[in-house]
C-alpha cells in the first residue's frame, strides 16, 4: 500500500504542471501543485510513522491530504483514502477483492462529499468505472493483476469520456459549455492513482 502511494506521488511529480495545465484550461490552473503538495506530506508522513494497519494507511494518507492538498480534490481525495482504509481497518494487508471492497467505500466517499455522478466531468468518472471494472473482474478472477489490468481499462476510457463533457460539478462547471474539449484534471489525477496500482501492487 505505501508502494502504490509511493508510486503515485512521484508520478503527481511527474506530471504536476501537466494536471495544473488541465486545470487552467478549465478551472484555476492549481489542481498539479495542489496534489502535488499533499501527496509529498503524505508520503513523508507514511515512512515517519509507518501504518501498522489498512486503517492506518488509509487516516494517515486522508488525513494529511485533508489538511495539504485544499480546493476540492483535498477534501475528495482526503475522504477517499480514510473510508478506503476504515473498510478493513485492522487488516494488515488487503486480499486482491478486499482491495476492491476498499475502492468501493472510498468511492462512496467521494459519492458523499462530492454528490457528482458519473457524467459529470469529475474524478468520478474514473473512479466510478474502476469500482465497477474491479468489482466484475473480482468474480472471475483472485488475481490481483488481472482486475488491476480491467480497472486501468476502464481508468482510461473513463478519462477519454471528460474531454466532450460539460462540467456539472466544481469550479469547471462555472464555465458551463466551454469546458467542454478539455480533458478533467481530476480524473486524469484518479487515472494516475490507478496506473500506480498496476505498477506497484500487481507483483
Ligand atoms: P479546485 O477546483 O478547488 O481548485 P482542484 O483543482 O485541486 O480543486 O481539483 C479539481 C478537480 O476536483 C476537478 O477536476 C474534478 O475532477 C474534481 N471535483 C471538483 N468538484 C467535484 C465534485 N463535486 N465531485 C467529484 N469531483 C469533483
Ligand atoms: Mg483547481
Ligand atoms: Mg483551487
Amino acid at each position: 500500500m505505501v508502494g502504490w502511494f509511493a508510486g503515485f506521488t512521484r508520478d503527481v511529480a511527474l506530471h504536476a504542471d501537466e494536471l495544473s495545465a488541465l486545470d487552467g484550461a478549465i478551472g484555476d490552473a492549481d489542481h498539479g501543485t495542489n496534489l502535488n503538495r499533499g501527496c509529498r506530506e503524505a508520503l513523508r508522513t507514511l515512512h515517519a510513522e509507518p501504518p501498522r494497519t489498512v486503517g492506518d494507511f488509509g487516516r494517515t494518507v486522508g488525513m494529511q491530504l485533508l489538511a495539504h492538498v485544499g480546493g476540492a480534490s483535498g477534501v475528495l481525495y482526503g475522504s477517499f483514502f480514510l473510508d478506503f482504509g476504515a473498510s478493513a481497518p485492522g487488516a494488515q494487508g488487503l486480499t486482491p477483492r478486499g482491495f476492491a471492497a476498499a475502492w468501493h467505500a472510498g468511492v462512496a466517499a467521494v459519492v458523499a462529499r462530492g454528490r457528482a455522478e458519473v457524467g459529470d466531468k469529475t474524478m468520478l468518472d474514473v473512479l466510478a468505472p474502476v469500482r465497477d471494472a474491479l468489482d466484475t473482474a473480482a468474480w472471475h478472477t483472485v488475481d490481483l493483476g488481472g482486475m488491476l489490468k480491467a480497472a486501468l481499462d476502464a481508468a482510461e476510457q473513463g478519462l477519454e469520456a471528460t474531454v466532450p463533457l460539460v462540467a456539472r460539478k466544481g469550479r469547471a462547471s462555472y464555465i458551463g459549455p466551454r469546458s467542454a474539449g478539455h480533458q478533467d484534471p481530476g480524473a486524469r489525477s484518479s487515472w494516475l492513482l490507478v496506473r500506480a496500482a498496476t505498477t506497484t501492487l500487481a507483483g
